[in-house]
């Protein structure tokens, strides 16, 4: 099994290291191939108007799996990877420092690195810890470990289904287990902060609370009461039962 790993907190990012250090112990080969910068929230972006760079990068401790940092987004790590690595069995992404719940998922990198490898006819999974960033961090991505092996080697023998990838969210403490669940609502609230500048202008962060509604079986709710959501994501957005209503009011 050849596993292209990749990840949207930068190459030197704990989560993608720890999640290395688990599949290399269960795959025959790992090339890690990620952002050279912090790319959380770039999304599905690819870089179009400007050259990129491949670039080999030394991993202390992990000196035995090849790895190259981009100067780009996640999605871009993984067109140059395949094409320059050749396509891989799996594509693993994470483990992202933070959780990509709910509507989150389409902001994430994370999230976006393995979409972009599902779109390529790869099977995909994104990996994230829950993090309370309103409290010191204390990172522990152990508590993911067993099932990061139990999720990947499943994949590896069964595949996914057409236009599917798995979106895998860790609980902040050990976790009870694995649970499925379906995408929440989760977002942000007073998402958009003013501050003034030393000009007096006005200037403005993204950020905010994270909001999320306690909805039985879904990705904020499992994740919350402390058990591993392992949601599959399907990438046929078209809402198919609301085809017909559609269709009456546009008089078609
Ligand atoms: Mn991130």
């Amino acid at each position: 099994m050849k596993v292209l790993i990749s990840n949207d907190d930068g190459i030197f990012a704990k989560g993608i290291r720890a999640l290395a250090e688990v599949v290399r112990e269960i795959a025959d080969e790992v090339v890690i191939v990620a952002p050279a910068v912090e790319q959380s929230a770039a999304g599905h972006a690819i870089t179009i108007r400007s050259p990129l760079r491949y670039t080999k990068t030394r991993l202390e401790g992990l000196e035995d799996i090849t790895a190259y940092r981009v100067d780009g987004t996640p999605a871009d790590c993984v067109m140059l990877g395949v094409a320059n690595e050749g396509k891989p069995d799996l594509i693993l992404s994470g483990i992202n420092i933070g959780s990509n719940l709910g509507f989150d998922v389409t902001h994430s990198g994370t999230v976006a690195a393995a979409i972009e490898g599902m779109t390529m006819g790869i099977p995909s999974i994104a990996f994230s810890l829950r993090v309370d960033f309103s409290k010191e961090l204390k990172l522990d991505f152990s508590h993911g470990k067993e099932h990061i092996k139990q999720i990947v080697e499943m994949v590896s023998r069964n595949g996914l289904p057409n236009r599917t990838l798995l979106n895998v969210n860790f609980p902040d403490a050990e976790t009870k287990g694995i649970r499925l669940a379906s995408q929440s609502e989760h977002s942000y609230e007073d998402s958009v902060i003013e501050r003034i500048d030393p000009n007096g202008k006005p200037y403005y962060w993204l950020s905010g609370k994270p909001y999320g509604q306690d909805v039985p079986d879904t990705d904020y709710t499992v994740v919350t009461e402390g058990y591993t959501a392992v949601t599959p994501l399907h990438f046929d957005l078209t809402h198919q039962s609301y085809m017909s209503q559609l269709s009456k009011e546009l008089g078609l």
